[in-house]
């Protein structure tokens, strides 16, 4: 099982919005982590990257408590966030490099990747732009090239559809798959669900800070019986 989140409660501050959440990523999986506006989606995600703190639970990665062994497991996870964060002052090029630095990625491997990438997603006669340059979806198309070169165990991405085009949204449903069957972990935040399965193998489903439910689609259709957050709202 490569990440397991045990029981897990936390929040911002004093502020507690997840109320014991457990659920389990294993290797060779795709797990679409769905619930509406404020459910919980991304403060989730910020505690398995490490930018929150559990106030109780556990999260582990292959074995290790991300709380107890950050240092080993920074290099193990890649995250393309919701809303994408660039160095204004660096170039594409440099975003890329500066990747393949933080990761210590073999420079000639790890372009061979770029290079792909940056085909897929149009961007390779682009590498001297700077961030101010691109649209939002450009940006987010940045992100998601940078977070695709290292080799990761758990790949988190945070609502990736909201701001791609139709192709680029087929380009990335590829590339997530692929990953999946090179061996990552990918936990998927999203509630653009029509899309989310026809890559998710099961899913978790979260309202207000707790568990509603958990397993395949149809799975969630038999324990969600909340009327407020039920499945044909998403
Ligand atoms: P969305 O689909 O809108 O992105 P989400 O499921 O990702 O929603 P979160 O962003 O995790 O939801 O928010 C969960 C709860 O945490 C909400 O009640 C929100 O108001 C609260 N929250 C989010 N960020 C903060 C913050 N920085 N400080 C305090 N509360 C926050």
């Amino acid at each position: 099982m490569a990440l397991e989140v045990n029981n897990l409660v936390g929040g911002y501050s004093s502020i507690s919005v997840l109320k014991d959440i457990s659920f389990k990523v294993p290797s060779n999986s795709l797990v679409g982590l769905i619930g509406l506006n404020g459910a919980g989606k991304s403060t989730t995600i910020n505690h398995i990257i490490g930018l929150l703190k559990p106030m109780k639970g556990s999260i582990v990665l292959n074995g290790v408590s991300l709380q107890e062994d950050a240092g080993s497991y920074k290099e193990k996870i890649a995250y393309i966030p919701e809303i994408p964060v660039l160095y204004e002052e660096l170039t594409l090029k440099e975003h890329i490099e500066l990747t393949m630095m933080a990761y210590q990625l073999d420079k000639k491997v790890a372009w061979e990747k770029a290079d792909r990438y940056l085909k897929i997603f149009r961007l390779d006669n682009k590498l001297d732009w700077f961030p101010i340059n691109f649209s939002k979806g450009m940006k987010q198309k940045v992100m998601i090239v940078c977070a695709l070169l290292p080799d990761v165990d758990l790949l988190l991405v945070d609502e990736p559809f909201l701001g791609l085009d139709p192709l680029a949204t087929r380009d990335l449903l590829n590339l997530l798959d692929e990953e999946k069957r090179a061996g990552t972990a990918i936990l998927m935040s999203t509630h653009v669900l029509t899309t989310a399965q026809e890559v998710c193998d099961s899913f978790v489903m979260i309202d207000e800070g707790q568990m509603l439910a958990s397993g395949t689609l149809s799975d969630l259709q038999a324990q969600s019986n909340q009327p407020k957050s039920s499945l044909s709202d998403i």
